[in-house]
Formats: C-alpha cells, structure tokens, sequence
C-alpha cells in the first residue's frame, strides 16, 4: 500500500539494525486517517471471508483493529498480556515471546467472546519473527474458531516471520513488507 509505504519513509525511524519505529504515526502518536485507509484496504482483501470478528494484542495492535473493526462492522477482541497466574477453564490462552521486549509471556482472551461459530481476522502492527501472531493463531484454533487470515501494517520480509506463518497454511496481507532497512535507507518488496 503505497500510501503507508510512503508514510514509513517519511516519518519511520530506524533503532538499531531491525527495529522501526513508527509512534509518530502508528503506535504511539495514531493517525486516524491513515488507518481508515488501510482498513478499507483489509476490507477489499477479505471482503468474501464473512469476518464476524477482529482479533488482536494489546496494546499497540488495539487502534489499528478499532479502525479496521468498524470498515468490516464486528467487534473487537484484543489478547491481554496476563499478570495473574491461571484462571484456568475461563480463558485460552497461549505463550509469546516478545520481540521488542526479549522475554516471554502469556496471553488470553476469554472463552465468553471466541467460539466455533467466528470467523477471525488477526491484526497487528508488526510481523517480525511471528511469535505474537503464532500466539494468536493458538488462541483461534483452540476455541474451534475458523481464521480467515492475518491483516499486518508493516511486515519486515527479512525476518523469518512471514514465511513461517504463510508455510502454516494462513494467508497473510500485509501493507508495507519491508525488504531491506539500514542506514542508507528502506527497500519495499514488489
Ligand atoms: P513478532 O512476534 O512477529 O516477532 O513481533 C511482533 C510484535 O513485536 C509486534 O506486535 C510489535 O509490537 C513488535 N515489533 C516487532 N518488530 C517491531 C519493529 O520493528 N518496530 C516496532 N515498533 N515494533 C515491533
């Protein structure tokens, strides 16, 4: 999508060698707008899938899959990082290693708002190394839902990510897949 690939060379900021940031526009600071655009863009993807629901992470996906929820006009459920241990029967609930941050972690989603009757598409701001989205993945097959895909804003297409996602059988759309990224620049993929 040009118009966020576009955004991403103005406004995005390399850390390190395989980090963007994006908070003046996308997880931090939100442009509205801008996600208005990309949710009619996810619209026009899976507008055959009959979506009856947006599943994403907090916190940085939760904006994003607002905007997006009310273009395919469901609700939406966002995995929360648990603190407390075990409130087993109530919830699924799956393990992720986090990729900004280094360590691993457990996210839920309550059993009252995921079922065999959904059909899920997962959206999230970034697809690195898939752990988050594999985390979800787990959460929809566990509560009998069909995932109809994965809607992602940046997908960094030198990391393992993507491939290893797609290779699991679930179709990924993602905005901006970046293919290259160091200090003379960013490269989008065809
Ligand atoms: P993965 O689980 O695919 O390795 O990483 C996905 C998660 O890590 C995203 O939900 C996002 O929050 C975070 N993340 C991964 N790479 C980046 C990055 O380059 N920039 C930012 N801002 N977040 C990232």
């Amino acid at each position: 999508m040009k118009l966020l690939e576009q955004r991403i060379l103005e406004d995005g900021v390399m850390e390190g060698e395989d980090v963007l940031k994006v908070d003046s526009f996308l997880n931090h600071q939100m442009d509205v707008g801008l996600f208005a655009e990309m949710g009619k863009e996810w619209a026009r993807l899976f507008a055959d899938d009959h979506v009856t629901k947006i599943l994403t992470i907090e916190a940085s996906g939760i904006g994003i899959a607002c905007v997006v929820a009310q273009q395919f006009g469901v609700p939406v459920l966002f995995a929360k990082k648990n603190k407390t241990k075990n409130i087993a029967g109530e919830v699924y609930s799956a393990q992720v290693e986090s990729f900004t941050h280094g360590r691993v972690y457990d996210i839920i989603v309550s059993k009252k708002f995921l079922g065999p009757g959904d059909r899920v598409l997962l959206i999230d701001d970034f697809l690195a190394n898939g752990a988050a989205l594999q985390g979800l993945i787990k959460l929809v097959r566990d509560s009998g839902a069909t995932l109809v895909g994965a809607g992602i804003a940046v997908e960094k297409a030198f990391q393992p990510g993507g491939d290893l996602i797609r290779s699991m059988g679930v179709r990924v759309e993602s905005l901006a897949r970046i293919k290259a990224m160091s200090s003379k620049g960013i490269t989008f993929c065809d």
